[in-house]
């Protein structure tokens, strides 16, 4: 849509005056990359968990969800390998001790001077040898001494009871997928699953990024959406592409522009991977990755076999063949969705009396409230009040009396709510009530009665 009108500053300030999302501890002056979802965030986040679990759940003939816990046992990530190489390249200035990610400092030099390098593939020593070579200075106070190169491990750390030897020391998961791998075989026991069979989840994850965070695109604490693909090795690469179109269409059905998608293969893969690709969204701050799709092999599984000391082999009970099934993983941060969805909906529109609306213009399913009930007048609230009684039963609604109707369509056309009933005096005589289009502004009349099949239809995704 209207992206070009958008700035993340203005976005950031749109969500805070509307109640999308707050900085988080706001009073105490915030904790870098948190922020706390209000009264309207919360309902879009709940709406967006909702729309993608009943796509990947709910309509898909075999899947299954699992809420794991948070914390899991550490061996699990000495398995993923999370422990030992999960962590990210950290790089101090001597002078003014900022700490900085080297890699995307060696980026940000290369963009701004046309140098064409593959920092994922370099090395730490490759990556000192190049920041020397360039003389890259501190960013913050442009000298250049800086330490040699460090690997910081992402995983928040905390410990078990009361004393903090290593023995206790247990993490808040970096990743929602070890939830998925350790179910495998309780989740195909217990439904019966045949392989191909799904495993989705939606949970929180935790990563002690120092990389500022473009508001929730990247933040120290978020919510992954999951769906976890066990299949046979070979039908890898066609569930894959398979995945790649359904990830796409969720979006687009979404109500995403198609010129703000785009699919980037990975430049380096995971040793064990047979192929990734994200699909990236034209963000105001430009493309960055909004969903991954990997094939993970068989290596999760086999990795948790050699762990765990316990079988992950699957038998097949036609062919009684034994195999440890291959994985294909597709995974999308719910916040960064929202952020997407955000985006994507925001737009200013000028009306014909001069005056500029801003409008979210959200799907129906994902809007925060999906009615808005506005008695014309006073004598009409109580009439009003029934109505939204009504309505409540069925839908997260609101209702607005206060106000000349042009600024209470503004409120609610700022906040994306699809439709806006008003009720007048002709309400009280004929039991009908107008109904007016957020996109369009176009009004029409219905009985109360047609209400709530009426927003119904608007609302199936
Ligand atoms: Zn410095």
């Amino acid at each position: 849509m209207a992206n070009n009108i958008l700035t993340m500053d203005k976005l950031v300030n749109h969500c805070k005056q509307t109640g999308f999302v707050f900085r988080g501890s706001d009073i105490y002056d915030g904790l870098a990359n948190t922020w706390d979802y209000g009264p309207i965030g919360v309902e879009l986040k709940n709406n967006i968990k909702r729309a993608w679990w009943k796509r990947f759940v709910q309509e898909s003939d075999n899947s299954f969800g699992v809420d794991a816990a948070i914390l899991m046992n550490s061996r699990v990530w000495d398995a993923s390998g999370h422990t030992t190489s999960f962590s990210d390249p950290k790089i101090d200035c001597r002078e003014c001790k900022m700490r900085e990610r080297a890699d995307n400092i060696i980026e940000e030099y290369a963009n701004k001077h046309n140098i064409s390098v593959v920092v994922d593939k370099m090395s730490n020593s490759e990556m000192e040898a190049f920041i020397a070579e360039h003389k890259i200075n501190c960013p913050k106070c442009g000298k250049h001494n800086w330490t040699n190169i460090r690997q910081f491990n992402l995983m928040f750390e905390t410990s078990r009871g009361v004393t903090d030897d290593n023995q206790n020391k247990i993490y808040l998961r970096p990743e929602t997928a070890q939830g998925e791998f350790v179910n495998f075989l309780n989740v195909q026991r217990t439904t019966r699953a045949k392989v191909p069979f799904g495993i989705a989840q939606i949970g929180k994850a935790f990563r002690n990024e120092i990389t500022p965070g473009n508001f929730i695109f990247r933040t120290i604490e978020f919510e992954q959406m999951e769906h976890q693909w066990f299949c046979k090795g070979e039908d890898g690469s066609k569930f894959y592409d398979q995945y790649k179109k359904q990830a796409y269409d969720f979006l687009i059905d979404l109500g995403f522009n198609k010129d703000s998608l785009r699919f980037k293969d990975h430049d380096k893969l995971a040793h064990y991977a047979a192929a990734a690709c994200d699909i990236q969204y034209l963000f105001p701050m430009g493309w960055s990755e909004l969903n991954g799709i990997h094939n993970r092999t068989d290596y999760d599984l086999s990795r948790h076999q050699e762990f765990s000391g316990k079988t992950m082999q699957y038998l097949d009970p036609v062919t009684n063949e034994k195999y440890i099934p291959n994985v294909i993983e597709y995974s999308i941060g719910c916040d960064r969705l929202l952020l997407a969805t955000l985006c994507n909906a925001y737009d200013e529109q000028k009306l014909e009396n001069g005056e500029t609306r801003v409008v979210m213009h959200f799907a129906p399913v994902v809007a925060p409230y999906k009615v808005a009930v506005l008695p014309l007048q006073k004598d009409l609230n109580a009439k009003a009040r029934e109505i939204y009684k009504k309505l409540q039963k069925h839908f997260m609604c609101t209702i607005d009396e206060a106000g000349s109707i042009g600024k209470r369509y503004r409120r609610q056309d700022q906040i994306g709510t699809p439709m806006c009933v008003t009720i007048d005096f002709d309400t009280i005589s004929d039991n009908t009530v107008t109904i007016r289009d957020r996109d369009t502004m176009e009004q029409i009349r219905l009985p109360i009665d047609e209400l709530i099949s009426y927003v119904q239809n608007k609302l199936v995704f």
